[in-house]
């Protein structure tokens, strides 16, 4: 462990939310405007990259299909060295640093390295979607419970879709499975063969909270179907269960996406 003098900066890891400018904690926009130094992920709305002060180094350090990745190491070992040059670091994550964000590998390897950290939780997609798309992730007359799902596992992807489908297709609330879209047909089929009904109601949402926010709705027999045809990407989220009966009643954003942007803060 290098001992990290007095001298030395912070890092904060934090939730710049699920892309709609607005959707940030104070907190998030205080740490942002106090910067020396602000390393992003690709989901970051960089809108709010305006708060920094002026000359703050902004380093890019997001993942994107088909590039050369700058790897977790290196991203660690950067926030490690600003720190120890005296900066303030800002670690912006796309919703919630620790919901399927690597908050806690990188404080914990900020920890073993000496340096102090700060965790700025952020509003996760999951909730923004659900919100947006008129879905409620619990409701007294449909759903006691709620599932925060990944596919993607540190093992890789050879695995395959490594989840407990018995359980999920047990599971009696609204499970939202996070970075699963282009594997939404396998998850349908899955969750069926497993015993979930084939009636069971499925949502879609596109890039939640965004002007350009998709929602597509189905069963789990159509809505492999339903997203290819609407040609549904990344990022999107998918809401399983009776909740999304809701989104037909309660979508009070699709009608106004293109101006609520404009909106004055
Ligand atoms: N820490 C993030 C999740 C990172 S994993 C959070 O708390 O939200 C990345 C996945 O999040 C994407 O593949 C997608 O499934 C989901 N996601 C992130 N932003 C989204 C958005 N605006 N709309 C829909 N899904 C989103």
């Amino acid at each position: 462990m290098k001992p990290a003098t007095s001298k030395s900066g912070k890092v904060y890891i934090t939730g710049a939310g699920p892309g709609d400018s607005q959707l940030l904690t104070l907190r998030a926009k205080a740490v942002i405007e106090l910067a020396d130094t602000i390393l992003f992920d690709n989901l970051v709305n960089q809108d709010i990259l305006d708060w920094a002060k002026p000359g703050v180094e902004k380093i890019f350090v997001g993942k994107l299909p088909y590039c050369s990745v700058i790897t977790q190491e290196t991203i660690n070992q950067w926030m490690v060295d600003k720190a120890l040059e005296g900066k303030q670091v800002v670690r912006l994550k796309g919703g919630d640093p620790m919901i399927f964000g690597r908050g806690a590998e990188e404080a914990a390897f900020l920890k073993e390295n000496g340096i102090e950290f700060e965790i700025v939780p952020g509003v996760t997609s999951a909730l923004a979607a659900g919100a947006y798309s008129g879905i409620p992730m619990t409701h007294r007359d449909a759903s006691q419970m709620v599932l925060f799902v990944t596919g993607h596992t540190k093992k890789g992807k050879k695995t395959g879709l490594n989840f407990d489908w018995p359980m999920l297709a047990a599971f009696d609330g609204t499970i939202v499975f996070y970075m699963g879209v282009k594997n939404i047909g396998e998850i349908a089929s899955h969750l069926v063969n497993a015993g979930k009904s084939v009636e069971t109601l499925v949502a879609v949402v596109e890039n939640g909270s965004l002007p350009q926010q998709k929602v597509v709705t189905g069963t789990l027999t159509t809505i492999g179907q339903e997203v290819e045809a609407a040609g549904i990407g990344t990022p999107a989220l998918i809401i399983v269960g009776e909740v999304v009966k809701y989104h037909q009643e309660i979508n009070w954003f699709a009608s106004i996406q293109e101006q609520y942007h404009q909106r004055i803060a």
